[in-house]
């Protein structure tokens, strides 16, 4: 990475501000029901913490559209930090008001703090200067760590930058080495898996890896576009019609630069979009009438299985079926757990494919499970992220 890290910069004795994402999920309660985003944050905090900086925690949580709205607190992550670091971080009122400059002007060495949700302020989303300039004035040095917000050019992701010197944390920089690599340097065979519901979300995803790796699949809810793209008829299946000709000329693209293209060859359907539905499984070129397909079936698990198991390289971008019904989750888990087997790179996008592997206990088989959906799909479009590009050059 050609980005400054917090290596790269003293920050003993300095007040030092850090873009988390503690955008974790809460019950009804406002309990945290995984806390893997406050884990994934405790090694650059730990860093400054072991080098005596002061350090001042920030993060959004959900959608408070710019008003104080206290259920979207970021009490619950304070609380949960404290037990993880062994000492009370102080919550904030504000994020830029008077006690958050109280708190940031006390804050001891080697001790942490933490801003209240910096989404309280609509001036986040907008990338506001002034709310930029704010934010940058409670400290020293910026460090950005929050991977899942870094596609976003907001105040306390990006415009703060502007005003301080500006670092990556450690989170940060693992997603840009481990994804980076795989695109840009690969152990080959590199196999890519793209699943879930539309095309149209994964077209820069699919143009950039048609560059980069040997083999594609397409599977999930996107593969019927492809199908009726090729003149099959679909039934009841996702589809979308105005990107029948993009879906051939992806198809083209591939085969001239020599890259394999992998489709399903069965299909599970279903008679409606639900764990109720009556099954049927067919020729993924057969889908009758009146049926939806919402799953791979066994032959093309085994089709992609054997592709999968020549990799060196395997990057997995959505479920291969609608993975959250019962039914329908057999082709996602046959994927997981052959991804869990094999002796390769893998590298899991965030998003419902690394929260399929989570439920499926495997996360801690896979060489990396990204903490950004949509920066992760962005950075592998090959897209420049703000979050990165805002950060101090080597
Ligand atoms: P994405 O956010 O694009 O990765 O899409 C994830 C969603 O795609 C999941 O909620 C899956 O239920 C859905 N999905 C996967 N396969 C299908 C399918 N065959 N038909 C409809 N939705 C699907």
């Amino acid at each position: 990475m050609n980005k400054k890290t917090i290596e790269d910069i003293e920050v003993n004795g300095k007040k030092v501000l850090v873009r988390c994402d503690f955008n974790v999920p809460q019950d009804e309660n406002g309990n945290i029901t995984d806390d893997r985003r406050i884990e994934a944050a405790l090694p650059t905090i730990k860093y400054l913490l072991d080098n005596n900086a002061k350090v001042i925690l920030c993060s959004h949580l959900g959608r408070p559209k710019g008003e104080f709205n206290m259920k979207y607190s970021l009490a619950p992550v304070a609380k949960r930090l404290s037990e993880l670091l062994g000492f009370e971080v102080k919550l904030a009122k504000d994020v830029v008001g008077e006690d958050a400059q109280k708190l940031a002007g006390e804050v001891e060495e080697g001790k942490a703090i933490l801003l209240e949700n910096v989404r309280f302020h609509a001036e986040e989303e907008k990338n506001d200067a002034e709310f930029s300039k704010k934010l940058a004035s409670l400290a020293e040095i910026y460090v950005n760590d929050a991977f899942g917000t870094a596609h976003r050019a907001h105040a306390s992701t990006a415009g703060v930058a502007d005003y301080l010197p500006a670092v990556a944390g450690y989170l940060i920089g693992k997603e840009i080495e481990i994804i980076g690599n795989a695109l840009n340097n690969p152990q080959r065979p590199f196999v890519a898996i793209l699943g879930g519901k539309k095309v149209s979300d994964k077209i820069g995803v699919i143009e950039n890896l048609i560059d980069k790796a040997d083999t594609i699949i397409i599977a999930g809810g996107m593969t019927y576009t492809f199908l009726k793209a090729q003149g099959y008829s679909v039934g009841n299946s996702i589809c979308e019609e105005d990107k029948l000709e993009l879906a051939l000329s992806l198809m083209e693209k591939a085969k001239q630069k020599g890259i394999k293209l992998l489709f399903p060859v069965d299909t599970v359907c279903g008679t409606e979009f639900s764990n109720e539905a009556d099954v049927c499984t067919v020729k993924s070129t057969e889908i009758p009438d009146n049926w939806e397909g919402l799953d791979i079936g066994p032959e093309s698990s085994k089709l992609f299985i054997e592709e999968l198991k020549a990799a060196k390289t395997v990057m997995w971008n959505g479920p291969v079926g609608v993975s959250e019904f019962e039914k329908f989750a057999n082709g996602t888990i046959a994927i997981a757990n052959c991804l869990a087997e094999i002796d390769a790179i893998t590298i899991i996008g965030g998003g419902d494919s690394a929260a399929a592997i989570e439920k499926f206990g495997l996360a801690d088989k896979m060489t990396h499970i990204s903490t950004g959906g949509g920066a992760s799909l962005e950075y592998i479009e090959g897209k420049l992220l703000p979050g990165i590009e805002c950060l101090n050059n080597k």
